[in-house]
């Protein structure tokens, strides 16, 4: 069956054909590709056409798909029991190998997605500062958690409204959306909610409004006046950690948050989230402490065996300056391409995920990534898409290269761009 014909079989039984909706191609337009398998850089769809993936499933897959020893090690994992509901040793290597990496984190505990990571730890922060308001920043995402799907109120400074049906209004009045990168913003609203705020959550290199990069001082600000205010600080690194280093954004940065949560690529591609952070803090969560946060799943042995996989071969490996390498050059050669082509596209770049912005730049909140033309960019990932490179479906998001890119399918999505570009 082709994808067009899976399509309209998927939307008799599945809303809108898919699991998560960004998969339904709404913004880029056409039929969403089926997919039958994948292999390193590339994927298979149900037609049978090859293409080169800088989806890479949103994040996960920084060896690319199927990497040999991470199939091996989860299918292993399965044979010897899916789960158990009990604790197991990998659990606990896991932890260490997060806590050896990461300093910030004292205490540790795994989820079965970045959303329930995320969710948790802000239960536990509004917990240990005993307030109720968070500060978060306008196009970061944080997963789907009641409290963050939340716009900003009519005026900046005011509490949040609902930015998706079924939040209540109260609990979109918890959460306070300011613009990224406006460290003023954030020191008003300080002041203003003056001993309310338990806490501000960040992604320290942004990937969901598309990539865009902290101005110097932005998250050492953060630091400062959550300190100040004895507010948290939490980085939400479920995209950057172990994406552009062994440990996360905080590595790089030399910024240490109070929270920190995970996901993606600590899962080797299977369901996982971590948060974790101060001891003092962590240990208000059950058993320890009055804060409940649970999971059947949590922990599960077979994630866990891909992840601590995954996180032994980028020791072995250390993919991180040869990734820097080969991103450098695609993103060289894209941006020849937009010249060339006299094409107004702004990229943005931070290790291995990267940006097409189709507007002018510099791009460095949401405002000015909502200014971007979404409709060229629909244009250029459907022209793309039939040279076999698959990028992200939509404008606002990361485009990520893994170590299993070679030249010759960067050097393809080049010329891709070259024709895509064109005329666009
Ligand atoms: C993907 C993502 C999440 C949500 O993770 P899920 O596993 O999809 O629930 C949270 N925060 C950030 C920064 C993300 O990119």
């Amino acid at each position: 069956m082709n994808s067009r014909r899976l399509f309209a079989r998927a939307q008799k039984s599945l809303v809108g054909g898919v699991n998560s909706p960004v998969r339904a191609f709404k913004a880029v337009g056409g039929t969403p590709v089926f997919v039958r398998s994948g292999s390193g850089p590339h994927f298979t769809s149900a037609e049978g056409r090859r293409y080169i993936d800088y989806c890479g499933s949103w994040g996960p897959l920084i060896f690319g798909h199927a990497r040999r020893e991470i199939a091996k090690a989860a299918a292993d994992a399965l044979r010897s029991g899916s789960t158990f509901g009990a604790a197991t040793e990998r659990e606990v290597q896991l932890a260490e190998e997060l806590k050896a990496a990461l300093p910030s984190l004292g205490l540790v505990r795994l989820t079965s997605s970045g959303t329930e990571a995320v969710m948790s730890a802000l239960r536990v922060a509004r917990a240990f500062t005993k307030r109720d308001l968070v500060i978060k920043f306008a196009g970061c995402y944080h997963g789907h958690t009641d409290s963050l799907l939340v716009a900003a109120g009519s005026g900046a400074l005011t509490l949040g409204a609902p930015d998706s049906a079924g939040v209540p209004e109260a609990w979109a009045k918890t959460t306070i959306t300011l613009p990224y990168n406006d460290l003023s913003a954030v020191d008003k609203a300080f002041r203003k909610y003056r001993g309310k705020i338990a806490a501000v959550i960040v992604e320290p290199f942004v990937g969901n409004m598309g990539v865009v990069l902290p101005h110097d001082g932005f998250l050492e600000g953060l630091r400062a006046l959550t300190k100040r205010n004895k507010a948290l600080l939490i980085f939400d690194e479920v995209i950057t950690g172990f994406r552009l280093c062994y440990g996360g954004a905080q590595t790089i940065l030399g910024v240490t948050p109070d929270l920190t949560t995970m996901g993606k690529i600590i899962g080797g591609g299977l369901p996982m989230g971590a948060y974790g952070g101060r001891k003092e803090i962590m240990s208000l969560v059950a058993p320890l402490g009055p804060v409940y946060q649970a999971g059947t799943l949590s922990g599960n042995p077979v994630a866990v065996a891909a992840g601590l996989e995954t996180l032994r071969l980028l020791q072995k490996e250390n993919p991180y300056s040869r990734l820097g390498q080969i991103t450098d050059y695609l993103l060289r050669g894209l941006s020849e391409a937009a010249e060339d082509a006299r094409a107004r596209v702004q990229i943005n770049s931070a290790g291995s995920m990267f940006t097409l912005f189709f507007g002018k730049g510099p791009i460095c909140d949401l405002a000015a990534a909502r200014k971007c033309d979404t409709k060229k960019y629909g244009r250029f990932f459907q022209r793309m898409l039939k040279q076999g490179v698959y990028f992200p479906p939509a404008q606002f998001e990361a485009a990520f290269v893994s170590f299993a890119h070679d030249k010759k399918d960067l050097d393809h999505t080049i010329r891709a761009a070259r024709r895509a570009l064109r005329g666009l």
